[in-house]
């Protein structure tokens, strides 16, 4: 309830703003934007994909900016107004982003291309003990899907050509250029791929501990298994049940390293680790950007630690 009202002043402000600066549209436009193809995605995963596949000749601007935690946000007024001055909106799917729906409904650019990054990928079903439901709580409107799909190599080539296909059909002059870019990409992908999938191959032990369970598909990927503080969609501090479970897990599993997100819990992942004599160690999630790296990076070092964690 709450969060649909607060969508609803979002869009009343929104108008308002429309209605009050329309003759100064595009005054804080950057000059060196111009003639580049504007793009605006929801979270940093598609903000990488798109500057991979687009480089100089996009601009793209994140909804969420770094740092604000991707599960729980509300977009206000200025950034429907981003999506309004765009030509191509990209997000995530699966329900990642539960605002799309409503706030698409008031954008009014009738040119606006949008993109669902999800579309063609093999989405992974969730269990319903992935999630504690609580009964009180409506505020909770995840899709029937895990939406990390980004954090799985093999997943982030069909978003890239999602987003590829949308700037060929915006930017019909430089399709060679974008199809080029996906080519580049998708190809160190598949080098990422095909180096770990050798790797943890030879590893008997599969099990690692995160802060959110955000790496299902980064498990199926390469046969691993993840243990996480908190849920999928990074909710609740965990119970002191829990913390008992996961002690006990890290324990079976002979867990040496307790992996910790900035924006999961990272305290919790600390006291586990202590708890278990395990060792702690940065994770990417991706859903901001962390450390000044790309996504290509952020993925290579998430595969060499869990392999490193687990060998
Ligand atoms: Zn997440």
């Amino acid at each position: 309830m709450f969060r649909k009202l607060v969508l609803a002043l979002a869009c009343v402000l929104f108008i308002g703003t429309l209605a009050g600066c329309s003759s100064e549209d595009n005054k804080d436009e950057n000059s060196s934007d111009k003639g580049k193809v504007q793009v605006v995605v929801s979270f940093n995963p598609l903000k990488e994909f798109t500057e991979a596949v687009g480089k100089d000749k996009v601009n793209v601007i994140s909804i969420v900016s770094d740092g604000m935690e991707a599960h729980d946000f509300e977009p206000k007024a200025k950034d429907m107004e981003k999506i309004s001055k765009a030509k191509i909106f990209v997000y995530n799917g699966l329900g990642m982003e539960s605002w799309v729906e409503d706030t698409l409904q008031v954008i009014d650019n009738r040119d606006l291309i949008i993109v669902d990054s999800s579309k063609n990928v093999n989405a992974i079903k969730m269990q319903e003990d992935d999630h504690e439901e609580d009964e009180e709580d409506d505020e909770h409107e995840h899709g029937e899907f895990d939406p990390h799909i980004w954090l799985s190599v093999k997943e982030a080539k069909v978003q890239a050509l999602n987003i590829k296909n949308a700037l060929v059909q915006a930017d019909q002059a430089n399709e060679d250029f974008y199809q080029k870019n996906y080519q580049e990409f998708a190809g160190k992908l598949d080098e990422l791929y095909n180096e770990y999938a050798q790797k943890f191959q030879e590893v008997q032990n599969k099990h690692f501990v995160t802060g959110h369970a955000a790496f299902a598909y980064l498990c199926r990927d390469f046969g691993l298994e993840q243990n996480s503080v908190e849920d999928v969609f990074a909710e609740g501090e965990p119970t002191p049940k829990r913390l008992q479970e996961l002690t006990e897990y890290c324990k079976e599993n002979n867990i040496k390293v307790v992996f910790m997100e900035e924006l999961a819990s990272p305290k919790v992942s600390e006291t586990l680790a202590n708890e278990v004599g395990a060792k702690i160690q940065t994770i990417y999630t991706i859903e901001s950007k962390e450390d000044g790296k790309d996504y290509l990076q952020s993925m290579r070092e998430n595969l060499e630690n869990i392999y490193t964690s687990i060998k």
